[in-house]
């Protein structure tokens, strides 16, 4: 361990592990320190991973018990096998944490497990759970620590009962009743799961719309079609207090613009108002490194104020999502490797994977009014759509936002079943900076989704057909 790296990456969630392997690729000398006792951070262990496979095996429950019947599939005796479910979970997890640890082998990257610390220029320091203390010597460090749930004052997680997104992903039981703070990603999505599961599930959130940063109109749709399914929503209220009671947790909260306090019993409280970016403990301020006033690590092109030291991922501004830490990861070493490197912050798209699933890339409505720019919309129902129709999956639409001269997408924004996987194509078209006109006249297969997404653009010239 006394030879020079040309990089150490303290952190192995999606930023770091995606820059130590294009290091490893690019022929790099590099080290990925991680304190967890698996690769993979937040996303792989308790984020993206462990959600999604909950949401999948949950509305596969749901369906059985509802939809399917529609399709003229009945089932009898439908029972809920939650530790199976978990158990399922917990084997896709474990699968993909070490696919990563094969990763790093094959590309040569070395895994080094223990907390990271700055100590000097060019050094990083690594105390393991047990044993001696080392230090490093590198060319190049990357801060890739990710961040953490943000706290609500007055409110002590438990993971019991009174839970973060941690606990929520591995509750022993279905609570009969869920209070949920915070209308955001991992609310709607985990209030998905234990709302299919049996939980009756509210959502109490600050902001009098649900998802802020969706477009406007997705939202409102959203949160009709999650209150049909049984959600219920207290928008515009802020939360005072959480008690726990015996059995029970008795939730206060009152108009964010001030008035009664009214109050909700629940078995589990989940708090989901946010991350925070985590730097504790990395040794910054006597590195050099500065932070803005939210902690998030300042940085131009993945580059810190501090000679040689890089950031990337949650523990820098913009979204907190795993394919933003992953780009930036890549294009970090790249540089590192002396590559022309670089991010497209303006095509990166977001998902939220309830059912139906919301999807977008680019600029929402409001953006576009509030930056005054002159703009063409286009809008697609699947109502309207022969495989949705086919499928019995109709709810949402697709709306496609192009620029009122030259037609160039700003924005694409849809609500419907797979919409994850028709996102990419409005990502990749964005990234060619195409014209609406472009997708309107590419050949889409039919029957397919897909199809209601060349239906808006052309509903952009006023051209679109219905099925
Ligand atoms: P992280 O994944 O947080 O990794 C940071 C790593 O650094 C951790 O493993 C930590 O242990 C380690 N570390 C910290 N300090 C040190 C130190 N001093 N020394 C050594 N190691 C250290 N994003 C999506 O894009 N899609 C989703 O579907 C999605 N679902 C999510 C669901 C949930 C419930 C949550 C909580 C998040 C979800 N996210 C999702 C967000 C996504 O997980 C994060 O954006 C992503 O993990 C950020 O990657 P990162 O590498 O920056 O940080
Ligand atoms: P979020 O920012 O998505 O939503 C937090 C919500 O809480 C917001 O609607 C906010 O207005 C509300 N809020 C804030 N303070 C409140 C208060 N005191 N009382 C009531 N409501 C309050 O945050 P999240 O859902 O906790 O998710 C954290 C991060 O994880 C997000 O940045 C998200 O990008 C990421 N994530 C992504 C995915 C995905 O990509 N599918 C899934 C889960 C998490």
């Amino acid at each position: 361990m006394t030879d020079t790296y040309d990089l150490v990456i303290i952190g192995g969630g999606p930023g770091g592990y995606n820059c130590a392997i294009r290091a490893g690729q690019l022929g790099l000398k590099v080290a990925c320190v991680e304190k967890g006792e698996t690769l993979g951070g937040t996303c792989l262990n308790v984020g993206c991973i462990p959600s999604k496979a909950l949401l999948h095996a949950s509305e596969a429950y749901e369906n059985v018990n509802t939809t399917y019947g529609a399709l003229g599939i009945k089932a009898s005796g439908v029972s809920l096998d939650l530790d199976k479910m978990m158990a399922s979970k917990v084997e896709t997890v474990d699968g993909l944490t070490k696919g990563i640890a094969f990763l790093f082998k094959k590309n040569k990257v070395e895994h080094i497990t223990g907390t990271g610390r700055i100590t000097g220029a060019g050094k990083v320091e690594i105390t393991p759970a047990k044993g001696k203390k080392t230090t490093l010597t590198t060319k190049n460090i990357v801060l890739a620590t990710g961040s953490e749930v943000t706290p609500l004052p007055g409110v002590k997680i438990d993971e019991q009962r009174l839970v973060s997104s941690a606990g929520a992903l591995s509750l022993p039981k279905v609570p009969k009743s869920m209070v949920v703070i915070g209308a955001g990603v991992i609310g709607l999505e985990l209030g998905s799961v234990w709302r299919r599961l049996g939980a009756d599930v509210s959502v109490v959130e600050y902001l009098p719309r649900i998802l802020p940063g969706a477009d406007g109109e997705v939202a409102k749709q959203a949160q009709r079609a999650f209150k049909r399914q049984g959600m219920g929503f207290h928008l515009g209220m802020k939360v005072t207090g959480v008690e726990k009671l015996k059995t029970k947790l008795k939730l206060s909260m009152e108009p964010a613009e001030g008035g009664d306090t009214q109050v909700l019993e629940a078995d589990v409280v989940l708090v989901c108002i946010g991350r925070r970016p985590f730097t504790q403990g990395l040794g910054l301020e006597e590195a050099g490194v500065k932070t803005d006033p939210r902690g998030f690590i300042e940085t131009n092109n993945w580059q810190t104020d501090a000679a040689g030291i890089w950031a990337i991922g949650d523990c820098t501004t913009g979204p907190m999502l795993a394919h933003k830490a992953e780009e930036e990861g890549t294009a970090c070493a790249e540089a590192i490797a002396g590559k022309a490197a670089h991010v497209n912050y303006g095509v990166i798209p977001g998902v939220v994977y309830t059912a139906p699933e919301i999807a977008w890339v680019g600029r929402t409505e409001e953006e576009l009014k509030e930056a005054g720019v002159a703009y063409k919309k286009g809008a697609f129902p699947f109502t309207a759509n022969s495989r949705a129709r086919a499928n019995h999956e109709t709810t949402g639409f697709v709306k496609v936002l192009a620029d009122a001269t030259s037609d160039e997408i700003l924005g694409v924004h849809m609500m419907g079943a797979n919409v994850s996987e028709m996102i990419g194509e409005a990502a990749l078209a964005m990234e060619f900076r195409a014209a609406s006109e472009d997708i309107a006249r590419t050949c889409h297969a039919h029957p397919t989704l897909s199809e209601a997404l060349r239906q808006a653009a052309m509903g952009v010239e006023g051209w679109t057909m219905q099925m």
